[in-house]
């Protein structure tokens, strides 16, 4: 391998993989640095064994409906190290898929950490690489408290690890991993405890469907403590493992204690400052519009930026920043606002834009609101009849959509075109000229009044 190289990617997640070949493709001489395993946390430790488990988590709630359709559908036993051992098969050949798609790109790739010698040279595993463009893109880890008996619990990444379904577990946080992960394990099967630092689930999504997905969870079983914080953890005789909170009443037994509180940056082993780079107070690494961090020929992209942490945001803007530097696109970046996003939460959530909070404190009066909340047909059969809930934030006179919140059965496969629209500008009079598709969910989007 020669160490004299035009670009250096440093993480072989989505945006490393992505930015590496698009590179390649374009003609450059591309070195991709990867610690772990290839596919990042994304195919690894992210979304891809995630929806796996939420596809086993929703045929559980299809095999609750099969009944009311005229299906008999007898005793159900869930095999969860049978799922693991498929879905780490899935994983491992999806790592292959990346090498091989590397190597047809001809992308070098050394493993090991990266660190930075200069602003020029990085390295790995003893050896020195140079380049005149390195792209830092190595993502981030799951944050574990600093509390006695922290250890005793897991993060994401343990969830992945679990051999094994626990009959009782306790998820503190409150954001996409927590919900996710407890509307997982309740689905199949597990008694799940959720302890809330403040009072609310997502707080940063729309009250529309924050409060909708609480009353989902609080239905199908799920325990929300809110306002609480762990102060410790012990292991009992027994095995399982007891939490004190801070209130001191709250003592639970659990089987399993995870951790969903965020996520840090991954740059400890870089050596950033050998190349002068500045980190903000969380660890994140600063970048422009065009992901230029404040050294000449450093860029950033993904996780590692704190900004919209999602693989189509690392892939996109990773693919930008390789058409800029080695394809003539002088003002290639990648555009920040209106990111579509799922929660595989049970029900999903899809939301893309301002909520009304934001608009309202942003336009006041000027802003009209869409809602709706209905029933799917789906459920016409069905004991439990868990509700659709839609909403629209639309402003001025001409009423451009600027907002849309779902959640329900199927939001997650209907925003992604109604996001073309909205990021294209369309208004309310747009999505009512066109013409509904019947019967769907998806048409209640297009007729509301
Ligand atoms: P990563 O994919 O994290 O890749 C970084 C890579 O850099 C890693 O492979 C790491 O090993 C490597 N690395 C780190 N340090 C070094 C070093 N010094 N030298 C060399 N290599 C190094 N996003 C979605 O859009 N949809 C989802 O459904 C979704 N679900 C998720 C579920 C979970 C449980 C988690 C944790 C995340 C999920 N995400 C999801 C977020 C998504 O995985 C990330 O936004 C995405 O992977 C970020 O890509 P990246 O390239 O920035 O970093
Ligand atoms: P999030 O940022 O989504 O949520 C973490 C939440 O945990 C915080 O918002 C905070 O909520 C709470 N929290 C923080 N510190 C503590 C603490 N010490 N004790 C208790 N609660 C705490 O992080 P996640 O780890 O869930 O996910 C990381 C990112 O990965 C997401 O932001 C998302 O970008 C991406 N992701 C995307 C998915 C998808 O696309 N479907 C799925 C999973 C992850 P509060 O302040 O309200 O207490």
């Amino acid at each position: 391998m020669n160490s004299d190289y035009d670009y250096i990617v440093i993480g072989g997640g989505s945006g490393g993989v992505a930015t590496a070949r698009r590179a390649a493709e374009y003609g450059a001489k591309v070195l991709l640095v990867e610690s772990s395993r290839l596919g990042g946390t994304c195919v690894n430790v992210g979304c891809v064994p995630k929806k796996v488990m939420w596809n086993a988590a929703d045929i559980h709630h299809h095999l609750e409906q099969a009944e009311g359709y005229g299906f008999a559908v007898g005793e159900r036993q869930f095999n969860w190290s049978k799922l693991k051992q498929r879905r780490d098969a899935y994983v491992k050949n999806l790592n292959e898929v990346y090498g091989r798609l590397l190597d047809s790109s001809s992308v070098d790739v050394a493993y090991g950490f990266a660190s930075f010698i200069n602003d020029k040279t990085i390295e790995v595993e003893g050896l020195q690489y140079r380049a005149e463009h390195i792209v830092i893109a190595t993502g981030g880890y799951p944050t574990i408290p600093d509390i006695t008996g922290a250890e005793l619990g897991i993060s994401s990444d343990g969830f992945f690890a679990l051999e094994e379904r626990p009959e009782r577990v306790a998820i503190v946080g409150s954001g996409y991993i927590a919900v996710e992960i407890a509307c997982m394990f309740n689905a199949l099967g597990s008694e799940v405890t959720m302890l809330l630092r403040k009072q609310q689930l997502l707080r940063p999504f729309d009250v529309s469907v924050r409060e909708a997905l609480t009353e989902h969870m609080l239905e199908s079983g799920i325990n929300i403590i809110p306002n609480t914080q762990i102060s410790s953890a012990r292991q009992l005789a027994d095995g399982c493992i007891e939490i004190q909170c801070n209130n001191h009443e709250t003592i639970l037994h659990v089987d399993a204690l995870l951790w969903a509180i965020g996520r840090r940056p991954a740059t400890d082993k870089l050596n950033l400052h050998a190349a002068g780079i500045e980190v903000n107070a969380n660890g994140t690494i600063p970048t422009d519009a065009f992901q230029n961090t404040n050294q000449s020929g450093i860029y950033a992209i993904g996780d590692i930026t704190g900004r919209a942490q999602l693989t189509p945001v690392a892939v996109a803007a990773g693919r930008k920043l390789a058409a800029r530097l080695f394809d003539n696109h002088a003002d290639s970046k990648q555009d920040y606002d209106d990111i579509p996003t799922v929660v595989f939460s049970h029900p999903p959530i899809a939301t893309i834009g301002k909520t009304e909070d934001e608009a309202r404190e942003l336009h006041g009066d000027a802003v009209k609101i869409y809602q709706t909340r209905f029933t799917p047909m789906y459920y016409a059969f069905a004991e439990e009849k868990p509700k659709t809930t839609m909403k629209l934030i639309c402003l001025g006179r001409e009423e451009k959509v600027i907002g849309c919140h779902m959640i329900g059965m199927h939001v997650d496969e209907m925003l992604q075109g109604f996001a073309v629209a909205i990021k294209m500008g369309a208004t309310k009079q747009d999505f009512d000229r066109a013409v509904a598709i019947h019967p769907t969910s998806s048409e209640e989007l297009v007729t509301m009044r």
